[in-house]
């Protein structure tokens, strides 16, 4: 922030609910003039703008969902310099019209929000975010900041070179997210472990994502069916109940979202209590952003996903059918694999992720499921030896459900017409049951010595797989015990309030529940949980005091203190 505020260019890479946003806003109020912040989305801005009015910041956006006459009176703010902040989209921005408008006023600086849409290696890859590069000429003597929550060091790379912004600083955050504990847990029923998932979470709000739009109605409507309230999102629903969607997500608890990833950028909804996969996502970088959107206030949250090894085949058949260039599906693979071996692994899931990011972690986290349970191990050298040299002797060309029919002396259609039963490796497995073989194949494919192809989902061998085909190398894996639960008690705990405080806590979220409906605004622009959780555990007895908790500035002690004080005050009289 001192950095800016002197006049520098910056490059910020901080971590979801590190604070980004503070990063420009400060500066902002400190410079003279009108911040300019490029947005991509319309919800984001509009979430941004609320929250900085509710602090009495003059704050505005210009985008086409305002009418006539309320964008006539952000330009007569804008003119007469009374707006501190001003969120456009980027093609807003590269309007000839809107630049001249913008030569007129005093700029104090340019952030561009959300600064990874410029990078094709990114996941979010926006073309108009290219054109930002001609506010550097457009504007000398501007400070411009980019800000990201994801960037690897490719992406990182490309925003610099895109954004003209070698000359600016970079300031890099850890991106460790240590309040969201991380589960991954093989797919078999997925309905049901997701069901037995969010019962756990019962009465909070949290998003649940799919692959596919028709998995998303099914899913939602089948979890309405189990008791548990849920609401659909994707892009091929009308355009009104999508949007009704989000807003009742936004301003209610106790409900599951069920998305596809058309859900999420942009959602500023800081009390989201887990985010749950039922499919697996394309890269470790889509995992990080989309778990990321859990627990930005910082409280306890989870993320959890459900996978099977047919989402590898999927997402690698996926790519292939894909229209882009070879070099790019080269790029997209090894980002699936990457995500992949995450699944898999038996160490730290936080050491993993973070590793990819380039950020080293010591492991041990104590918040993700390895962690919490580690994993057994068994020695499967001879299993891995049999697996791959079936792969190899039915020829590379079938997937993990076949090779174990052979495996396990299976006399099937399949097996008969191949004539797969005359193989050396027909029935030489029978002793290793059919989830284990499964759990086999996923393992070893996550080790890198299986690949699947990405044309009809074949396993094939790699290069790697020799010495263990040789009967070289030693193969130790996870054995699939069914995982304990007490550490979801432990997680839960570290939430909980005393019996009493808890009462207390749900009067004061009933009056923020109120005044957010009166104001048509999400219960978290008024107050956070955690500010609640304070104002529950050690009540203050008067405005002063309850201006020393956090969260409350100002502007909200006066606009709602007297309020909030008052229920306190009958709470401890009853
Ligand atoms: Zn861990």
């Amino acid at each position: 922030m001192r950095h800016v505020v002197a006049g520098g260019d910056a490059v910020v890479l901080l971590p979801t609910g590190a604070g980004k946003s503070l990063c420009y806003q400060v500066p902002a109020l400190c410079r003279p003039g009108v911040a300019i912040i490029v947005s991509p989305l319309i919800a984001l801005m509009r979430d941004q703008v609320e929250a900085l009015r509710q602090q009495g910041v003059e704050a505005a956006a210009l985008n086409s969902a305002l009418t006539a006459d309320e964008q006539r009176d952000v330009r007569d703010k804008l003119y007469s310099g009374e707006l501190k902040l001003l969120y456009v989209a980027p093609e807003r921005l590269m309007t000839p019209g809107f630049q001249q408008m913008l030569r007129d006023v005093r700029i104090s600086l340019f952030a561009i929000d959300e600064a990874h849409c410029v990078s094709q290696w990114g996941h979010d890859f926006r073309p108009e975010y290219r054109q930002l590069s001609q506010i550097a000429e457009a504007f000398p003597g501007v400070p411009r900041m980019a800000l990201t929550a994801t960037a690897d060091p490719q992406t990182r790379a490309d925003i610099i070179e895109r954004l003209q912004l070698k000359e600016g600083r970079v300031f890099v955050a850890s991106f460790d997210r240590p309040n969201i504990s991380y589960t991954i847990v093989r797919r078999d029923n997925g309905k049901e472990q997701l069901r037995q998932f969010l019962a756990r979470h019962e009465g909070k709000s949290g998003i649940v994502y799919c692959l596919s739009r028709k998995k998303v109605e099914e899913t939602a409507e089948w979890l309405n069916d189990h008791g548990i309230r849920a609401l659909a999102y994707h892009a091929g629903m009308d355009a009104r109940v999508r949007s009704r969607n989000q807003d009742t997500f936004l301003t209610e608890e106790n409900l599951a979202l069920v998305a596809t990833v058309a859900f999420g950028m942009g959602i500023d909804k800081p009390d989201v209590r887990y985010v749950a996969h039922l499919d697996m996502p394309g890269s470790v970088e889509a995992y990080y952003q989309e778990t990321g959107r859990a627990g930005r206030d910082g409280d306890p949250s989870e993320a959890w996903m459900a996978y099977g090894l047919g989402d590898v085949a999927q997402r690698s058949r996926m790519i292939g059918e894909g229209d882009a260039p070879e070099e790019i599906k080269r790029i997209e693979r090894s980002k699936l694999n990457a995500l992949h071996a995450i699944c898999e692994t038996t160490a730290c899931r936080r050491q993993a992720v973070l590793a990819h990011f380039g950020e080293a972690h010591p492991g041990n986290c104590g918040n993700c499921d390895n962690c919490l349970t580690p994993a057994e191990t068994w020695d499967a050298t001879e299993a891995a030896r049999q697996a791959l040299s079936a792969i190899y002797r039915t020829g590379q060309t079938f997937g993990a459900g076949h090779v174990i029919d052979v495996l396990r002396g299976k006399t099937t259609d399949k097996v008969i017409s191949f004539s797969h039963n005359n193989l050396a490796v027909f029935d030489v497995g029978t002793d290793i049951d059919q989830k284990t073989w499964q759990s086999v194949f996923r393992q070893l494919t996550a080790m890198g010595f299986i690949r699947v192809d990405s044309e009809f989902g074949a396993l094939k061998l790699t290069d790697e797989a020799r010495p263990v085909l040789r009967g070289e190398q030693a193969v130790l894996l996870r054995k699939e015990a069914p995982k304990q639960t007490k550490k979801d008690a432990r997680r839960d705990k570290a939430a909980a309030l005393g019996e009493e405080a808890h009462g207390v806590f749900n009067a004061l979220r009933a009056e923020r529940a109120r005044i957010a409906k009166a104001q048509g605004v999400p219960p978290y622009v008024v107050f956070h949980d955690s500010t609640l959780r304070a104002m529950a555990e050690a009540p203050p007895a008067t405005l002063d005091e309850m201006g020393g908790l956090p969260g409350i500035g100002k502007a909200k002690l006066e606009r709602y203190g007297a309020n909030f004080l008052a229920v306190l005050q009958s709470a401890s009289g009853q």
